[in-house]
């Protein structure tokens, strides 16, 4: 296997890369496979940032590694915001000065990661606050991966679960989202059932996703989360402009084969906006859409963002949505938000700064 390709479509970057493809490329360099094992220790396990920090690694070789231009990879962080709750996020720097927001979110039990798969993000969802700057590029491996290493250290401990709900549409860069859930899995200690995959939905590519896994990762054990939203095409179009293109009933037929060739039940995400969609009619209306299918559906209350006028649904209006899905069968569960005092909506930090 030549491992130098790889590293020259990434310039360089060795944070993302497999154990086996780290001693690959200490061997294609004349050194032992040991010392590829080495480096996979202090990426993964003590988190460096600098090729010349791995001190386990003869000088002469690091300074080598150096000119020619190989990096670990790691983001800088440039601000960071707890919030009352324990919530943390943090603004993190590429090389090429853009700038990407990931949080980490603590329970007793848990320290889940929500992940940016994008900077910006090109589906323009109204009650996004991401949606609202427009699309910048896609992340490269390294670059999702070093959120949850960014989040170990900051809040020093281990992430249990990772979801990929941060900027961007994740099936828009699909190649490198499940190049980094290899990585959380294999590298980094995150067992697939413990991550969660969010999109709004593209045409054909629910299904792709379900075939790439498991042609890529052998299985596909993750959650896919599809933002749902609307339990009809009208709603969902004024407040997800791209799903003017991909008609509802194609959105659930494709949930089906998901659900078919990855045998796992498909979670629906449902935003409850204030009188927008957070009526008894749109309850009963969403339990014909999910009803009889594998599924389960998550309620979360809307966060206010800048610039939009849509507003919480009411505590009474949330119970009685959740009430009528239950009464109708369908597995339900809200979710509350996390970290609400600290710009909360995805996207906000990241707004917030540009400004500054
Ligand atoms: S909700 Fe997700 S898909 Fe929609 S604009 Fe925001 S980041 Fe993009």
């Amino acid at each position: 296997m030549s491992i130098t390709p790889l590293l020259e479509e990434h310039q360089r970057v060795l944070l993302g890369l497999s154990e086996e493809e780290l001693q690959a490329f200490a061997v294609e360099l004349g050194q032992s496979a040991f010392r590829g094992r080495q480096i996979y220790d202090w990426l993964y396990n003590k988190g460096v940032r600098n090729l010349n920090a791995i001190s386990a690694l003869p000088k002469a070789w690091r300074e080598d590694l150096e000119q020619k231009g190989f990096t670990i990879g790691r983001l800088q962080e440039i601000k960071r915001l707890v919030a009352s709750d324990e919530t943390v996020k943090l603004l993190l720097a590429t090389d090429d000065g853009e700038n990407v927001e990931t949080v980490g979110i603590p329970t007793k039990q848990r320290l889940t990661v929500c992940i940016s798969s994008q900077i910006g993000c090109a589906m323009g969802c109204r009650f996004c606050a991401t949606g609202k700057g427009g699309f910048q590029r896609s992340l490269a491996i390294h670059e999702i991966v070093d959120q949850l290493i960014s989040v170990r250290e900051a809040m020093g401990r281990r992430p249990s679960h990772v979801v990929f709900m941060g900027m961007g549409e994740p099936l828009l860069n699909i190649d490198a989202v499940l190049s980094a859930i290899r990585c959380f899995n294999n590298d980094l200690g995150i067992g697939q059932r413990r991550i969660t995959v969010s999109t709004v939905g593209l045409p054909e590519a629910i299904p792709r996703l379900a075939e790439l896994a498991l042609k890529r990762l052998g299985r596909a054990q993750f959650t896919l989360a599809v933002s749902l939203h609307a339990p009809n095409q009208e709603l969902r179009e004024k407040l997800i402009p791209t799903a003017k293109s991909y008609p509802i009933r194609s959105l659930l037929a494709d949930c089906r084969d998901y659900l078919s060739i990855t045998g796992r039940r498909v979670s629906f995400e449902y935003i409850l906006l204030g009188d927008i969609n957070d009526r008894l009619e749109h309850a009963e209306a969403l339990a014909d859409l999910v009803g009889g299918f594998q599924s389960h559906v998550n309620l979360i209350s809307y966060n206010p963002i800048e610039g939009e006028k849509f507003k919480r649904p009411k505590f009474n209006a949330i119970n009685a949505f959740q009430n009528v899905l239950e009464r109708r069968g369908v597995a339900v569960s809200f979710r509350p938000s996390r970290g609400l005092d600290q710009s909360a909506a995805c996207g906000q930090l990241r707004h917030q700064h540009a400004k500054e």
